[in-house]
């Protein structure tokens, strides 16, 4: 599919961890994965599973110290984690941008707007302060603010929460980045303005033609913007698949846990099938179950689940599966029985 294009970012080997007053807890344990220009990633599943923190371990923006990140993460060939201060600084707004849950909690409430948009133009693009904030104007324009020209001269609290989303779109997009991380971007707006807000997000996308990493436990969601998906479990991948290929023909249990626990336009439940959520909860990572970590979860769990972590099966390119199951499967087809 993209074997041929070196990837924009590449994440290897992937470890956050951080020191807790009851131990070490590992959030995100060694994870691989790439992300290509242009192409939407949808990176997936329950809260608690290290989707936000891989983001923000990406942007080194953990704010609880001391955290320690380790493997590399590679943007067009540069590791970001052995940048210094000032040349993450620079990628961060310019080149990779990040949108949040929460605008409120981003954005500066005794800055207006405009100056929160016009801030990153002038810094990246060293454009004067006229300019930037024209462009500040442009971009509300953009991201359909009505009446933009009086609107950038509004604090935040004037918006409301969808309006304070379009904005934070807007700062993250001013400077043109190759890669948007966003985390949950609609989570907290109200489902009619959920979907306005991401058909905006995957206009722009389109033509401004930046990459995705786009965060969330909705896979309907998932379902209409991303080509890619990654489905994360207590801080590992469990599998990785073409969008079409996961909903048609998921593999891991836990992501089959998870499609069956929601409805998804345009995927036909079986007559008379009620959806089902997945027993238990995510693990404690102060105390994760030896072995694969799904285990006190899964339906399938076999004796060698609880004991020894499942390899990761390469299916083909961008398909992998974590898992016992396919392990074994892949050892008898090739053994020919
Ligand atoms: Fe279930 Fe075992 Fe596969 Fe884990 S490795 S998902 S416990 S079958």
């Amino acid at each position: 599919m993209m074997a041929d294009i070196p990837p924009l970012l590449s994440v290897e080997n992937l470890h956050t961890r951080f020191d807790t007053m009851d131990g070490v807890v590992t959030a995100v344990d060694g994870i691989d994965f790439e992300v290509y220009a242009g192409e939407t990633l949808g990176l997936v599943g329950e809260s608690g599973c290290g989707k936000s923190v891989t983001a923000l371990s990406i942007l080194r923006l953990l704010r609880c110290p001391p955290a320690a990140i380790e493997g590399r993460v590679l943007f067009e060939g540069r590791d970001l984690l052995q940048m210094d201060s000032d040349a993450i600084r620079a990628v961060r707004g310019s080149e990779i941008s990040m949108i949040f849950q929460e605008p409120m909690t981003s954005l500066n409430p005794v800055l207006r707007i405009g100056e929160q948009i016009a801030e990153g133009i002038r810094v990246h693009q060293r454009r004067t302060r006229p300019e930037s904030w024209r462009r500040a104007v442009e971009m509300l324009r953009k991201v359909q603010i009505p009446s933009p020209d009086s609107r950038a001269a509004q604090y935040p609290h004037k918006f409301s929460g969808g309006m304070r989303q379009r904005s934070m779109i807007a700062i993250a997009l001013c400077c043109g980045p190759k890669l948007i991380l966003a985390d949950e971007p609609t989570t907290a707006l109200d489902v009619t303005i959920q979907a306005q807000i991401m058909n905006l997000m995957m206009r722009l996308k389109e033509e401004l033609q930046t990459a995705i990493v786009l965060i969330t436990h909705d896979l309907g969601v998932i379902a209409e913007t991303a080509s890619r998906v990654i489905v994360m479990y207590a801080g590992k991948i469990v599998e990785e698949a073409p969008v079409r290929e996961l909903f048609k023909d998921p593999r891991h249990p836990y992501t089959q846990g998870l499609l069956g626990s929601v409805p998804v336009i345009g995927r036909r439940q079986r007559s008379g099938r009620r959806l089902q959520e997945i027993p238990g909860m995510v693990p404690n990572p102060l105390q994760v179950p030896p072995g694969c970590r799904f285990n006190p979860r899964c339906p399938k769990a076999m004796p060698v689940c609880c004991s020894k972590p499942p390899p990761m099966i390469r299916l083909a390119e961008h398909r992998r599966v974590s898992c016992w199951l396919e392990a074994e499967g892949a050892k008898r087809e090739s053994s020919g029985r």
